[in-house]
């Protein structure tokens, strides 16, 4: 047995099942499909395909006294706190708002915006994700393996950086220009870069190989429910701020996460009970030509169907504006997951166009004076539609998750550093000996 393989197993033992009645957390893992309740970490139910969701012992949230993510403790999966001022931050928008004529817009800014308390620095809510989740990985002796299109690597890298934990992370070569971070890469990151035709659901399907080695850690995606409650924290910050839910959540999407963890985040808020009886309507956007979770569930769908909701996908993802919303294999039609967030909340669906999330993009920079990535235009541009589609009404609270941006701002502060890649992966087949260092396999 290799050092990390002990390592590993040992910490696995750590999480053993408490004795019933014991419940020895502050939270434990409730299957969305069964019911089924554990008290071990795992990403899966042995009885069901649905999603995981964590119930927490306190059914009110009391923020605790921190700068970033770390005062929403109670409502995330960790034991030890976050220690950053990395976090979500809202604040009610007087120049978007007045041009769209909301009376009630908030916006969620999830990236670099000092001005605003903002600090972010990896510039969009993946760092939301990351925090927490390696927080879990601390003390463990694992490595943590991912697969991601540029602002998840970025995130992972950041924090496993500040943190010393080893991260392997598997990138498309359409992601390498956003492979930097504000600071000097440590050498715990690995960064495997993969061929020209390859894209971010072959980078999955290599991720998925390297994982299954001793010593490894899936990140686990929409499954890991601190990835989710991470991202939940968007919710969190906003209610907070506006002493209630808001009416209607806007968001773009490539997996859908973050919406399953908006939802998630207000059922939980719905239960604390001081902010509101009403689940939030979710409002999420995909940007077009590539869209399977919109054309299903404009068909009423509840299942993919590959060659109508996405044919030739890899054609189609390289026309897309926000192509880091392209997820092939997302967590749709799985219980728990997209389609019962929308079923549940009552929600709508967006195909943008990359024309209108360009010009959406150039909107909000022009009234909100910060930068924002494509995907948050795809958002703004979603908003847009249902303002003109009176699918609002000019009172309602709205929340707008710009999901990244201030990347501009933060050059004025400071200079960017490129990840180099450890290692080139052709496809997702190549033999692991080729990127993996002996020291690991051995
Ligand atoms: C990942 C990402 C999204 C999409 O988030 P999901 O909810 O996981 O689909 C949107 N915007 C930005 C900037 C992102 O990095």
């Amino acid at each position: 047995m290799t050092k990390s393989e002990s390592a590993c197993i040992a910490t696995v033992s750590q999480f053993r099942p408490a004795l019933p009645g014991h419940i020895h957390s502050k939270y434990s893992l409730v299957c969305t499909g069964c019911s089924g309740t554990y008290y071990d970490d795992r990403l899966k139910c042995p009885s069901d395909s649905a999603l995981l969701r964590a119930k927490y012992s306190s059914r009110q949230l009391m923020l605790k006294d921190m700068p970033g993510m770390g005062k929403f403790h109670d409502w995330l999966p960790i034991h030890g706190i976050i220690i950053s001022d990395s976090g979500p931050i809202t604040y009610k928008s007087t120049e978007l708002a007045a041009e769209l004529g909301l009376n009630n817009l908030y916006i969620s800014f999830n990236g670099y915006w000092p001005e605003r308390g903002a600090f972010i620095k990896t510039c969009s809510f993946k760092e939301l994700e990351a925090f927490p989740t390696i927080q879990k990985l601390k003390n463990t002796g694992c490595s943590l393996v991912l697969a991601s299109a540029g602002n998840t690597a970025r995130a992972f890298a950041h924090v496993a950086g500040m943190t010393g934990i080893d991260v392997y992370i598997v990138v498309p070569e359409s992601g390498m220009s956003r492979m930097w971070l504000p600071e000097e890469p440590t050498n715990s990151i690995h960064l495997i870069q993969m061929g020209k035709n390859c894209d971010y659901t072959d980078s999955i399907h290599l991720a998925e190989r390297i994982a299954s080695l001793p010593g490894m850690l899936a990140e686990g995606g929409a499954r890991n429910v601190a990835r989710r409650d991470g991202m939940g924290t968007v919710m969190l910050d906003a209610a907070f701020y506006m002493k209630r839910m808001p009416d209607h959540y806007f968001q773009a999407i490539g997996s859908g996460t973050g919406g399953i963890a908006a939802w998630e985040a207000s059922l939980r808020l719905l239960e604390d009970g001081r902010f509101g009886s009403r689940l939030p309507r979710l409002h999420l956007a995909q940007n077009l030509p590539f869209a399977p979770m919109y054309h299903a569930w404009e068909s009423g769908r509840r299942e993919l169907i590959k060659d109508i909701d996405m044919p030739n996908p890899k054609k189609l993802i390289h026309e897309m504006y926000a192509d880091i919303l392209s997820n092939r294999e997302p967590p749709y039609s799985i219980g728990g997951g997209v389609y019962d967030a929308l079923c549940s909340t009552d929600g709508i669906m967006y195909g943008i166009s990359n024309s209108e999330a360009k010009s959406a993009q150039q909107l909000f920079e022009r009234y909100e004076g910060i930068d924002i990535f494509p995907p948050a235009g795809v958002a703004v541009a979603s908003l847009i539609e249902a303002v003109n589609s009176r699918k609002i009404d000019s009172d309602e609270h709205v929340l707008l998750n710009i999901t990244g941006g201030g990347v501009k701002r933060l050059e004025m502060d400071y200079s960017p550093h490129k990840i180099e890649p450890a290692a080139h992966a052709e496809n997702a087949h190549v033999p692991l000996e080729e990127i993996i260092t002996q020291k690991v396999l051995a």
